[in-house]
């Protein structure tokens, strides 16, 4: 995907978190989070012990842009 903001090249990765961190990641790390559908949060993806999105990121701008 090419960056909307500066027209380069973007990397392809992940976002994940563990209830306690948020990372972008280029390879999915093996940890859970669930979402609480009470206080309106939506569960993005929950794979067997992962949590994680699709995300593209563009380091020159500190963009990262992600579909839900
Ligand atoms: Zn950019």
């Amino acid at each position: 995907m090419t960056c909307p903001f500066c027209g380069g090249e973007m990397e392809v990765g992940f976002v994940q978190s563990n209830g306690s961190a948020l990372i972008w990641t280029n390879k999915k790390h093996c940890f859970s989070v669930l979402a609480d559908s009470s206080k309106g949060e939506i569960q993005l993806d929950h794979v067997f012990n992962s949590a994680s999105i699709t995300a593209e990121i563009c380091r020159k701008c500190k963009k990262i842009i992600a579909d839900y």
